[in-house]
């Protein structure tokens, strides 16, 4: 049995390499299986799994979205998802459709504080990719409405500042749900972004999001320490969660960070694999008892 890594990027989102670049690449590390992660987007799955079985690497269909948290950041991985289901495609395009209204709101913002910059600027210097605040304040630059680039940020773009606007974002509790009803694993990722002060109040966390439908934890993730993958092992261990990993890999070096294997230390078994499968078979299998 050989070995996997369960949260990847690829182009779809802000990852550096195609689908079909990243499984080549899997494939040549000699991993058995990957899950594509793209930051809400499953864009980039079809062609991972044709490319997959193209050339013999199990490749799951999987994302990672980010949702409504008070604290840090909170993402939720979903596995195994059935990327036709409705209910997901509904909800995604959703999220793409408040997404691309934001851009032009803070376009609105600034015309209405007297800077009259375009959208049509920040495509241009956006360079064709995902837009989002630095492109702005390349513009605030370039106009000399601003001195620097952290100024754009401080007087207009950060959060709270007169320009900005909040970024859509579902709540934990819908965001488990699209991804169950679309016959995936809801998977708790890299806890140690959320911003929490100790293990009791990540205890509590989970029990919430266990009673939403929360199957498992990211135990394994690059910049966990040892005390805090042991001590996510253990709350899995209690709470009957499935225990993943991944290297959050973007197609760059990042931190000395390698698809597979992280800093190097990484060596995740199969087993997680047929881990999610049996949680997913089994929520198949009572939802079809409930009818
Ligand atoms: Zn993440
Ligand atoms: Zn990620």
């Amino acid at each position: 049995m050989g070995y996997v890594d369960l949260h990847i990027h690829t182009s779809a989102s802000d990852g550096v390499m195609t689908p079909s670049e990243i499984v080549r690449y899997a494939k040549s590390k000699g991993l058995q299986a990957i899950a594509i992660t793209d930051h809400d987007t499953i864009d980039g799955v079809s062609e991972g799994l044709e490319e997959g079985k193209k050339i013999g690497l199990e490749v799951i269909p999987a994302i990672e979205v980010s949702v409504e948290y008070h604290h840090g950041s909170m993402h939720l991985l979903g596995y195994f998802i059935d990327i036709h289901h409705p209910l997901l495609n509904e909800k995604l395009k959703e999220l793409q459709k408040a997404r691309a209204e934001r851009n032009p709101k803070m376009i609105e913002k600034l015309n209405q504080l007297g800077i009259p910059i375009t959208y049509e600027e920040v495509l241009k210097v956006s360079g064709g990719g995902q837009v989002g605040r630095p492109h702005f304040a390349q513009v605030l630059l370039e106009k000399h409405y601003v001195g620097t680039f952290q100024e754009a940020f401080e007087r207009y773009l950060k959060k709270g500042a007169p320009a900005y606007v909040d970024k859509f974002r579902f709540t934990p509790k819908e965001a488990i749900k699209f991804i169950t009803e679309a016959n995936g694993v809801a998977v708790l990722g890299h806890p140690n972004t959320l911003g929490l002060n100790g293990p009791n109040d990540l205890e509590q966390l989970l029990i919430n999001l266990i009673q939403e439908g929360l199957r498992g934890i990211e135990v394994y993730y690059p910049e966990h320490s040892s005390a805090e993958t042991a001590q996510y092992k253990s709350l899995a261990e209690r709470y009957g969660l499935v225990i993943t990993g991944g290297t959050d890999y973007h197609g760059i070096d990042k931190n000395g960070v390698d698809l597979g294997i992280g800093k190097g230390e990484m060596r995740l078994p199969y087993s997680m694999v047929e881990a999610l499968k049996e949680v997913r078979n089994s929520c198949k299998d009572s939802g079809g008892r409930s009818g």
